[in-house]
C-alpha cells in the first residue's frame, strides 16, 4: 500500500510538529528523506538526536504527548474526510478508560486531568468512537471526524491543564484539516437512536456524553467561538427531541435555561423513578444494559438486562448507571416474543424498511420491506430481527466480502456471522479466512 506508507509518513511528520521542542522541521525533513529512500537515519541525524537527548524535551505550554497506541490502530482505515471533531467525556477514571479506548480503537486521543495528551489511533484513520450518529442528515460521523475523549463527567467542568493541552489540540487539528468552530461539536450533539421501548421514532438524547462542551464559557477556554445555536436534525424532523434538557443544555437561549436543565441531573433524587421520571430519562440508552443497576424500594436488585417487564418496576426505584459503554459494540439480534410481541414494537418506525433483517427460524432471511405488512403481523415467536444495519448477503465463490461492502470490510461496525453463528467484526476478521455462507451485515 505506497499511497498509504506516504500518507502515513505525512501524517507522522504533522504528528510531529504537534511537539516542536523535542525535534526541529530541519530534522524532520532529513529524517523524511531518509524514510522515503528507505535507509535508517542520515549520519547528521543521528548526530542531532544525541545532542537533543541533552536538552529539556519540550518547551514550556507544550502538551505532552504520549504514544499509546490501541493495538488496531495498525489495520484501521484511513477516512476520506475530515469535517468535525467530536468531544467526549470519559466519565470514568482515566487508568481504565485509557485501557478501554486502546482495547477498542474508540478515539483518536484522550486528554487526561495533568494535560497528557494520549495518542490512540493515528488522526487520518477510522476510529469509532460516535456510534450511531447523524448531524445535518449526515450519519456515520465516525466516517468524517476525530474524536477527542476528555477524562471527566458531562456534568463536570475540565482542569485548567485540560483546557491549554485540549486548546493545543484543536488549534493544530483545526488548523491541518481547515475545520471551523462551529464544526467541533459534542458527541451528544451527534448521537441518535433507533426507536426502542421510549420512543417510536429516530431520536437524539440517546447521550449526554461531552455535553458540557456546548457551555460558551468552557469553550472560549478551549479557543472555540462558534457553536451550532440549534439541532439541524430535530430541527427539519428527522429525529425527535428523546431528551428535553440535553437539547436545553446543548442549544438554550440564556444560561439560566442551560443551568436549570443540568440541575436536574445534579439533585440527588435525579437517579429516583418516578412516575413522571422513566429509566430512559436516568440512562438514556443504557437502560437496559447489565452495567446499570435497579435497587428497588424493597431492597431486590436487578440488572437492566434481566428486566423484562418495565411496568413492575416501581416508583421510588433507584437507578445506578454503570461506567461508560463503549460505542459500537454489537447491537446484537432481538427476538419477536421476547423483547416485544411484534416488529413495531421492537424496531418502531423502522420495522417495515430495509434495514431491519429479519432471522426466520427456517433459515430464511428477509429485510423489512421486502415483508407484506399481513407478514410482518404473523411473525412467529423466535423470529430473530437486527435493526439499523444493512444486509449484504452470503459470502461465496464469486462474491467476496470486498464485493459486498467495498472499503468497509474492515470497518470495525461491519459485522460478520459466520456460518457456525459466531459473530465477528471488522477489526478482527482475516480477509484470507471468511468461510463461504458467512453473512455480511454493515451499519445503514
Ligand atoms: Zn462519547
Amino acid at each position: 500500500m505506497w499511497l498509504e506508507d506516504i500518507i502515513r509518513l505525512l501524517e507522522r511528520t504533522a504528528d510531529a510538529l504537534e511537539q516542536p521542542g523535542t525535534t526541529s522541521r530541519r530534522s524532520f525533513v532529513l529524517g523524511t528523506a531518509a524514510a522515503l529512500v528507505g535507509s535508517a537515519l542520515l549520519p547528521e541525524e543521528a548526530e542531532a538526536k544525541k545532542k537533543r537527548s541533552n536538552r529539556p524535551s519540550r518547551a514550556q505550554n507544550t502538551p505532552h504527548f504520549i504514544d499509546s497506541y490501541s493495538p488496531k490502530n495498525n489495520r484501521r482505515p484511513i477516512r476520506s474526510h475530515t469535517d468535525y471533531i467530536i468531544l467526549h467525556t470519559t466519565e470514568g477514571p482515566a487508568d481504565g478508560s485509557l485501557n478501554r479506548l486502546r482495547a477498542g480503537g474508540f478515539a483518536h486521543y484522550m486528554v487526561d486531568k495533568d494535560g497528557s495528551i494520549y495518542r490512540i489511533i493515528e488522526p487520518h484513520k477510522y476510529a469509532n468512537h460516535a456510534g450511531r450518529s447523524m448531524w445535518n442528515g449526515r450519519t456515520n460521523i465516525d466516517n468524517r471526524s476525530i474524536g477527542i475523549e476528555v477524562v471527566g463527567t458531562y456534568t463536570g467542568n475540565i482542569t485548567g491543564s485540560q483546557s491549554t493541552s485540549l486548546k493545543y489540540l484543536l488549534d493544530t487539528l483545526k488548523n491541518r484539516y481547515n475545520i471551523k468552530d462551529d464544526h467541533i461539536l459534542t458527541h451528544s450533539m451527534v448521537a441518535y437512536g433507533n426507536p426502542n421501548k421510549w420512543h417510536s421514532r429516530k431520536h437524539r438524547g440517546r447521550k449526554r456524553c461531552g455535553m458540557l462542551f456546548a457551555d460558551p464559557d468552557i469553550r472560549a477556554r478551549i479557543g472555540l467561538h462558534n457553536c451550532p445555536s440549534y439541532d439541524p436534525d430535530t430541527k427539519t424532523g428527522r429525529l425527535v427531541t428523546a431528551d428535553a434538557y440535553l437539547a436545553k443544555v446543548l442549544f438554550g437561549k440564556t444560561p439560566v435555561e442551560r443551568e436549570e436543565a443540568i440541575k436536574t441531573y445534579t439533585r440527588p433524587e435525579s437517579n429516583i423513578l418516578t412516575t413522571g421520571r422513566t429509566p430512559w430519562d436516568i440512562a438514556q440508552e443504557q437502560y437496559d444494559k447489565q452495567s446499570t443497576v435497579y435497587t428497588l424500594p424493597d431492597g431486590r436488585m436487578l440488572r437492566g438486562n434481566e428486566i423484562k417487564d418495565w411496568r413492575l418496576i416501581p416508583s421510588g426505584t433507584r437507578v445506578s448507571r454503570g461506567e461508560y459503554q463503549s460505542p459500537e459494540e454489537f447491537e446484537g439480534f432481538h427476538e419477536i416474543g421476547k423483547d416485544g410481541s411484534t416488529a413495531q414494537e421492537i424496531a418502531g418506525e423502522l420495522y417495515n424498511r430495509a434495514t431491519a433483517i429479519y432471522f426466520f427460524s427456517d433459515g430464511k432471511i428477509r429485510e423489512g420491506d421486502q415483508l407484506s405488512e399481513q407478514q410482518l403481523d404473523a411473525l412467529s415467536a423466535g423470529t430473530k430481527l437486527l435493526v439499523g444495519y444493512v444486509y449484504g448477503g452470503k459470502v461465496s465463490a464469486n462474491r467476496s466480502a470486498f464485493s459486498i461492502t467495498g472499503t468497509r470490510w474492515n470497518h470495525p461496525t461491519t459485522f460478520y456471522r459466520l456460518p457456525d453463528g459466531k459473530i465477528t467484526s471488522g477489526d478482527d476478521i482475516d480477509s484470507k479466512k471468511i468461510p463461504k455462507g458467512t453473512i455480511i451485515m454493515f451499519k445503514d
